[in-house]
């Protein structure tokens, strides 16, 4: 089972923190795996692995220049397609059936300012989380959250370099000996 997410229409001058942001809000979440449309933007990919190689884990960022393509390829190949838009069915609707499909390559597609109309019909849901609009991090985070029932933020990966030590006050972090 591959869990990924794909964010579109990147913009290089406007939105190089929220889709920073939005990667690592998918690789926190537990996702494996974050594509990208829009403009190709080699800083935001640096900065994601930048993160990934300190923190630790398997996570893979790349650029699709023709998303609609890699959509229809990962339909072919049995994965499902999950949109979220404020559009779609209230995530408490689906999740359960969601869960269930945990053994599949599960695509979360989130957009930005305008997402086009064939990506509310190639997807196999288009889930809302609330019907009123937020942001695409805030979306994803809800979703991929649910999804583990809160499981995945929890892990831990063997092959960090620091590790955080959870205090009620001020701010703790050790080298990983492991
Ligand atoms: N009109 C958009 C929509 O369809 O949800 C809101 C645009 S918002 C700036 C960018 C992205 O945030 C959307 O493409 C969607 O992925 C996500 N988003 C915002 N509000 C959402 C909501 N209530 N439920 C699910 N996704 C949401």
């Amino acid at each position: 089972m591959v869990l990924a997410v794909l964010r579109l229409l990147h913009r290089i001058i406007r939105d190089k923190r929220m889709t920073t942001h939005l990667a690592l809000t998918a690789r926190a979440f537990g996702a494996s795996s974050f594509f990208y449309s829009g403009d190709h933007d080699g800083g935001v990919e640096e900065s994601i692995n930048d993160v990934a190689l300190e923190w630790g884990g398997v996570f893979n960022v790349e650029y699709l220049e023709k998303p609609s393509n890699f959509i229809k390829e990962w339909k072919k190949k049995g994965g499902i397609i999950i949109h979220l838009t404020m559009y779609g069915i209230e995530l408490s609707n689906f999740i359960e059936s969601m869960r269930n499909m945990l053994d599949k390559d599960l695509l979360v597609v989130v957009g930005g300012a305008k997402v086009p109309g064939f990506i509310y019909q190639l997807a196999n849901y288009n889930v809302a989380i609330g019907h009123q609009p937020h942001s695409e991090i805030a979306a994803l985070s809800v979703f991929l959250d649910n999804l583990s029932k809160g499981e995945a933020r929890k892990k831990k990966h063997s092959d960090a370099k620091i590790n955080i030590v959870p205090t009620e006050r001020g701010k703790q972090a050790e080298a990983n000996r492991k």
